[in-house]
């Protein structure tokens, strides 16, 4: 915040990156995951087994996993492949249900699911993405930023990051964005690719088409008046 000289105070403008967040945050920030869990250790499985894999397939498969392992107890009593059968379809479906039973071992006795970035990388088959879904999710800090392939197509479109892979481009943007939008950012803008910003995006119709790199280049030139 500026203070002016006649020591009133003048709010400080937000840098515009800032400011583009903050709308898609305002728009989406509220959104459900789309993951449709309903306890700490269903968003874990979920998480897990998205990976690479279509929300609206976990969503289906996962009443059926669950009603043969309700619990982090009943995964870490299994074998992997005991867990096979309920999620055949899976894409990666034998070393996804290796990871459930290595991280049902892993944190037996208690089975409580770790809040911080370090404690849940550490688990087998959970990244710096998956950990910062189930934080934000989980409503702990937010450590990182959400990048999935979604944020990889939008970012570089509007024109905040030019990097193609995960780790750079989140780096990207935990030096452009405040801490306090971290924890809404990534999912906001992923709704965004999800929703609008999509393959072809529809940029008519988009919130953050004024700050748009890749909108300014596709605008209509203007016609010459004669
Ligand atoms: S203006 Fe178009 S390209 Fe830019 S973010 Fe919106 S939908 Fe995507």
């Amino acid at each position: 915040m500026a203070v002016k000289k006649n020591g009133g105070v003048r709010a400080r403008r937000k840098p515009a990156q800032e400011e583009a967040m903050d709308i898609l945050i305002k728009k989406y920030g509220k959104h459900a995951h789309p993951l449709e869990y309903k306890s700490p250790f269903e968003l874990v499985v979920m998480v897990v087994l998205s990976a690479q894999t279509n929300d609206a397939l976990i969503n289906r498969i996962a009443p059926q996993f669950f009603a043969r392992f309700p619990d982090f107890q009943a995964i870490a009593k299994s074998k992997p492949e005991d867990l096979f059968e309920p999620l055949k379809g899976v894409r990666n479906f034998a070393n996804k249900a290796r990871w459930l039973c290595a991280i049902a071992e892993k944190l037996s006795p208690g089975f409580a699911v770790p809040l911080s970035l370090e404690a849940l990388t550490a688990l087998p088959g959970i990244g710096r993405k998956s950990a910062s879904v189930i934080l934000r999710e989980l409503g702990a800090k937010a450590e990182g930023i959400i990048v999935d392939l979604h944020v990889l197509r939008v970012i570089p479109r509007i024109g905040l990051s030019s990097k193609t892979e995960a780790g750079p481009l989140e780096k990207d943007l935990m030096q452009m964005l405040p801490r306090r939008q971290w924890k809404d950012a990534g999912m906001a803008v992923s709704f965004l690719g999800r929703e609008i910003c999509r393959p072809k995006p529809a940029c008519d119709v988009c919130p953050v088409r004024s700050f748009c790199t890749f909108a300014s280049k596709r605008a209509p030139r203007r016609q010459k008046v004669l």
